[in-house]
């Protein structure tokens, strides 16, 4: 990985806007190789070819097709599950895509994260914006608006407005629970993806008022985890268990796009690749006096329960994490791969290129190296895990 400093990222990230408005979209817009930007895919004899093999299927046809050119899918988190997703929904003709990541391509990703190459880690592109220029190269009809911004309570209503449909392909529970309580209180679909070692899963969660309500994601899990938690960092992953959920993820959102809510799986899967064991849970019932959909008390969109973000000193943010007891032990076995790690009774320090983090007993932690809030919780995110 080239040496970019973390000033030039911020300027880079702050001198991005060139998404396309999706609410008007221009009709002289060309794509970023030049050819014209044009209406529904569907609509052209070219895209009758393209699309072919696609229409031949029964579950979709060409009513299916023209529904997939009309739809909205939002992806949180752009990065392996969601650039995959994004992937396969713009080959499939989805007419549009908000793609919100707060992270940038690194070297590490290229095993797993499939729209992404080598060019676009030494240039330390921003996830989003990357995936919109790989998007543009096979499908130009597909209209996406890439969001560089880390999805939070005060900005979830303006960058998911006008999607039909919200997939997860984040890598933390902080923000899931933020899209549930956003889906639950919009009424709008949305599908839990995760992958993390040979393990993936995926559940659908159709909250009221669709006529195939199922579960929300605090009816299965009232509670995050608690405690520091496994993540790709941590516990390492294989590209094709990202795959897997992806594929599962992409194939819901189809079938929901086409009108058929009604084929839409009503289970929370999961599959180890390579354990070979599954399970199965059903969602069918949401969970009597479910705080989010029986209550309808979005916490998580009021900003309860995140952990309170400090900028602290000239150069750290500071993350007041409570109620997560830290292993150090344990924590110092899972960083030692990715950085120097030291430790004493009261405190754990993990250095990695230009940041450090200094993380206390009770999951407090000091990031040093930025004054990016967004960086700083993606870097908890990733190796403390959130
Ligand atoms: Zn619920």
């Amino acid at each position: 990985m080239p040496s970019q400093n973390t000033r030039e990222r911020i300027e880079t990230r702050h001198a991005i806007d060139s998404s396309t408005d999706l609410a008007a979209p221009e009709p002289e817009a060309r794509s970023i190789h030049g050819s014209p930007t044009c209406g529904p895919a569907v609509d052209s004899e070219d895209s009758a070819e393209r699309y072919s093999r696609q229409v031949l299927f029964a579950g979709i046809g060409a009513e299916g097709q023209r529904k997939l050119a009309s739809g909205h899918v939002a992806i949180v988190g752009c990065g392996a599950t969601g650039a995959a997703a994004a992937g396969l929904l713009a080959r499939a003709g989805v007419g549009a895509l908000t793609l919100i990541d707060r992270d940038f391509v690194e070297e590490s990703n290229l095993q797993r994260q499939v729209l992404f190459d080598e060019a676009d880690a030494f240039a330390a592109l921003p996830k989003a914006e990357a995936a919109r220029g790989k998007i543009s190269l096979f499908n130009h009809a597909t209209r996406v608006n890439a969001k560089v911004a880390d999805l939070v309570p005060a900005n979830i209503h303006e960058l998911l407005r006008g999607a039909d449909l919200i997939l997860d392909g984040t890598d933390n529970f902080e923000t899931r629970y933020l899209l549930n309580d956003y889906a639950v209180e919009q009424g709008l679909p949305w599908i839990y993806a995760a992958a993390l070692g040979g393990y993936a899963a995926t559940m659908n969660i159709l909250p009221e008022p669709s006529p195939f309500r199922t579960g929300c994601l605090a009816c299965v899990f009232p509670r995050p985890p608690q405690g520091a938690v496994e993540t790709c960092e941590t516990a390492g992953i294989l590209n094709t268990a990202v795959n897997l959920a992806a594929s599962s993820q992409a194939t819901e959102a189809l079938k929901y796009l086409v009108g058929a809510a009604a084929k839409m799986r009503r289970t929370l899967v999961s599959l180890d690749l390579w354990s070979n064991e599954r399970s199965e849970i059903s969602t069918a019932a949401p969970r009597p006096g479910c705080a989010v959909c029986g209550l309808r008390d979005f916490a998580h969109l009021r900003g309860e329960g995140r952990p309170h973000i400090t900028l602290c000193g000239r150069n750290s943010v500071q993350i007041h994490e409570h109620h997560r007891p830290v292993d150090f032990a344990e924590m110092e076995r899972r960083l030692k791969p990715h950085g120097i790690v030291r430790r004493n009774q009261m405190l754990l320090r993990f250095q990695r290129e230009e940041h450090t983090i200094t993380l206390f007993a009770d999951g407090r932690a000091l990031i040093q190296g930025t004054t990016d809030i967004a960086v700083a919780r993606s870097l908890y995110a990733r190796f403390i895990g959130s």
